[in-house]
């Protein structure tokens, strides 16, 4: 991971954004925000996935009268979104936001723009200019042949120079694409261009797992180097995956600390002694309703399991119908194959209130050893080929040979 780029700080609501403070996640609710009540209950859960900040669209009176009620009753800071008509920016910002997104492709006018920016400024409310790839202003669109890294970043600037005639700068950025390489190019341009936070994403990513993927591309990448303050998945899904995804995807990267579970399983192969996808779904449901910020490792077998998961906070693998639990790759016990996930669920909230210390401390005096026992007898019973495999291989191809014997004819 590249150092962090250094930007200027600003403040959404009691969120910090840039100058060094925590990448913060952020999502956008999909209820109607006139609907108030609905909109709450979103913003509750958003903010519960690991939303920082949400962002809720101001495009009619009655959205910007929901926001009124919504704001002071949000447990995050609340962002109007806003699309061609400048009074749903100065509404919004009468109802109390913590902040307002422009779009420089559809709100044009300069007088306009600097009316709100004026306004924005009297109440200490960021803006973030929100270039988007798909609604860029024609003439950049033109002078550039399509919506370009550079035409991205000039729109940018455009809307900037209009912010330095009316003195405000308390602005953050944006240069979405749905091209991922386009919103890379146009980032890494933009981070070298402007010393304000930038709020990544790639736009209109569509539904997972696709989207996710190219969401992770972008931002993932973008981040590796250092680039970025606030980052927001666009997917056609529920936003609750989409606060989750952003989330995960930080505390992956080591960015923020981990809030939420880490579940890492071996993709499983002919040596797996369980259903290692079953298991996993099943440790991740019972783990994830239970919000620990642990990571736990679940493997198929007792020969490579407990060592290639030794990193790992808690772990399970299975061997000759048990499971072996480990700590930090130490046995601590060994249990029945079908007690496996309510033991490992049982070991995971100890370890949360008690410790690592603790629960090795607590660990079965015999478990090292008749796990070494079961490690040993697959040895013996199979040899060192575990899985059988030269049998395996042996019975595979006497099949192929048998398929390509020459066939009777019939008839
Ligand atoms: S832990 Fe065992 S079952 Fe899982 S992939 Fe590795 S060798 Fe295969």
């Amino acid at each position: 991971m590249a150092e962090r780029r250094k930007t200027r700080q600003i403040t959404v609501g009691k969120v910090p954004v840039g100058g060094g403070a925590p990448v913060s996640v952020q999502s956008m609710t999909v209820t109607k925000t006139a609907d108030a009540e609905a909109t709450l209950t979103q913003i509750y859960a958003l903010a519960a996935a690991g939303a920082d900040i949400v962002r809720c669209t101001c495009n009619e009176q009655e959205a910007a009268e929901g926001l009124a009620i919504i704001v002071p009753r949000s447990p995050v800071p609340i962002v109007a979104d806003v699309h061609f008509h400048y009074e749903m920016a100065l509404a919004a910002l009468e109802a109390g936001v913590n902040g307002l997104r422009l779009n420089p492709g559809n709100l044009r006018k300069p007088e306009e723009i600097k009316l709100v920016a004026s306004e924005a400024r009297d109440r200490g409310v960021p803006i973030r200019v929100g270039v988007n790839a798909g609604s860029l202003h024609p003439s950049l669109y033109k002078k550039y042949g399509g919506a370009t890294p550079e035409a991205l970043v000039e729109s940018a600037r455009m809307e900037l120079a209009y912010f330095d005639e009316v003195g405000f700068e308390d602005v953050k950025i944006s240069v979405k694409a749905s091209n991922v390489p386009v919103m890379i190019e146009a980032y890494r341009l933009a981070s070298e261009t402007f010393d304000h936070p930038l709020h990544l994403g790639v736009t209109e990513a569509g539904p997972p797992p696709a989207g996710l993927i190219k969401g992770t591309a972008g931002i993932a990448t973008l981040l590796a180097e250092g680039i970025g303050d606030t980052i927001r998945y666009s997917l056609t899904a529920d936003p609750v995956q989409e606060a989750r995804a952003g989330r995960q995807l930080l505390e992956a990267l080591g960015l923020r600390e981990r809030k939420s579970l880490d579940l890492i399983a071996c993709p499983s192969c002919g040596r797996a002694e369980i259903d290692v996808i079953e298991i996993a779904r099943k440790v991740q449901e019972a783990l994830e309703s239970r919000s620990l910020p642990l990571q736990v490792a679940v493997m198929g077998c007792v020969v490579n399991g407990p060592g290639e998961a030794r990193e790992a906070d808690l772990g399970i693998a299975a061997g000759r119908h048990k499971g072996h639990l480990f700590i930090k790759g130490k046995i601590v016990r060994v249990v029945p194959e079908d007690e496996m996930v309510e033991a490992l669920v049982a070991e995971a909230e100890k370890l949360v209130t008690e410790g690592i210390d603790a629960r090795l401390a607590a660990a079965d005096a015999g478990a090292e050893r008749e796990a070494e026992e079961d490690r040993m007898a697959l040895f013996e019973t199979r040899g060192s080929d575990v899985n059988q495999a030269a049998q395996r291989i042996k019975m595979i191809r006497k099949t192929v040979a048998n398929e390509q014997e020459p066939q009777p004819l019939s008839g």
